[in-house]
């Protein structure tokens, strides 16, 4: 079903009873506010932090006890998700769900979710979407998705499991004028336009999947961006994409433990230390602030291309607005790129 149109007020009037409403940092919302929330900028939060949650109990276990299966948990809308935010879901999925193992809390959320994607109606100063091969608008990976116009939406469904949540919902549409389609069209145009102008002069410029050539992490030329880092992991843990972790286990009572999974930084001095030695932790094999900022650009930008097809980075621009170092992602990968 495409090019249908719902009206602002039979959204808010459909799902004002609803208990269970998720904006894309998946928090829960009061409806007006999620609907706001369509027409501005992407959200500061990606919806990692609900589908891939930052402190989690992975199992319980001791003398003659095993934690029973985690309930799956009731299916939910995230409303409001990004063109970027679905990308960087495809780039999840196929480092959660497509190895040997399976990360099992994202698989559970992520297999609960409708995705009701929404087209960008504005641009954050930090968003680089086009620099990266990527749109403001959604093209696929959504269940159903939202174009903003006057008064309203354009809806295009694009799952069985949208119409479903559509019909569940009582959102009930009717065809898409051609006029209300034209301003679709003419609010893509121009938020693309805006997007690509305010990161013309960035010099970064990579195709979906391109693998960049950039200099080894143990070039110098990494300092000069390292030097305003102060090792707050803001970065990885504001990243869409950005998944290491980090396990450990705790004493929950006489015989009885809990192991819990965290999200882990790159950036940080601990990463990759290994237990090994009887006295000590073996250290992280990036003892230079330098490399380990260098690691982290050339996963996305590098290596994740090579392996898996896909650049690690979406252009969302969160990392820059989070960093405390000022350190702009655009001018270090346009200004290191031969
Ligand atoms: S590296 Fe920065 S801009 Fe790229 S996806 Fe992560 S947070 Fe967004
Ligand atoms: S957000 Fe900036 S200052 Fe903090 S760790 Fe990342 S690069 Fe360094």
């Amino acid at each position: 079903m495409t090019g249908q149109y719902l009206s602002r007020q039979k959204l808010a009037e459909a799902l004002a009873d609803e208990q269970c409403l998720w904006s894309a940092a998946g928090e829960q919302v009061e409806v007006c506010e999620m609907i706001a929330g369509l027409s501005e900028p992407r959200s500061p939060l990606s919806p990692k932090g609900w589908l891939y949650p930052s402190l989690q109990s992975v199992g319980q276990y001791g003398d003659g006890f095993t934690s029973p299966p985690a309930e799956a948990p009731a299916p939910r809308a995230i409303i409001g998700l990004r063109a970027c935010e679905l990308a960087a879901l495809k780039y999840l999925d196929k480092m959660l769900l497509e190895g040997q193992f399976q990360e099992p809390v994202y698989r559970s959320r992520r297999k609960s979710a409708v995705l009701v994607s929404t087209d960008c109606a504005a641009a954050a100063p930090t968003c680089f979407c086009t620099s990266v091969g990527g749109l403001p608008l959604a093209d696929d990976g959504y269940d159903v998705n939202l174009s903003p116009v006057e008064g309203g939406f354009v809806v295009d469904v694009a799952s069985d499991r949208g119409r479903a949540w559509l019909a569940a919902a009582g959102l009930e549409c009717i065809p898409a004028s051609a006029d209300q389609l034209a301003q679709r069209d003419r609010i893509r145009r121009a938020v693309t336009e805006a997007v690509e102008s305010q990161n013309r002069s960035t010099g970064l410029e990579v195709a979906q999947g391109q693998s960049l050539v950039l200099p080894d992490d143990g070039d110098p030329a990494w300092q000069r961006y390292a030097a305003d880092c102060v090792e707050c992991g803001a970065c990885t843990n504001i990243c869409p994409t950005c998944y290491c972790f980090y396990l450990y286990d705790q004493a929950l009572g006489p015989g009885l433990f809990e192991r819990v999974r965290t999200w882990d930084s790159c950036i940080l001095g601990t990463y990759h230390r290994m237990a090994g030695t009887t006295s000590n932790m073996k250290p992280t094999p990036r003892p230079r602030l330098r490399s380990r900022l260098a690691n982290r650009v050339l996963h996305k930008f590098t290596y994740a291309p090579q392996q898996c097809g896909l650049l690690g980075c979406v252009g969302c621009g969160r990392c820059i607005e989070a960093c405390l170092g000022a350190i702009d992602l655009r001018q270090v990968v346009g200004e290191l790129q031969p």
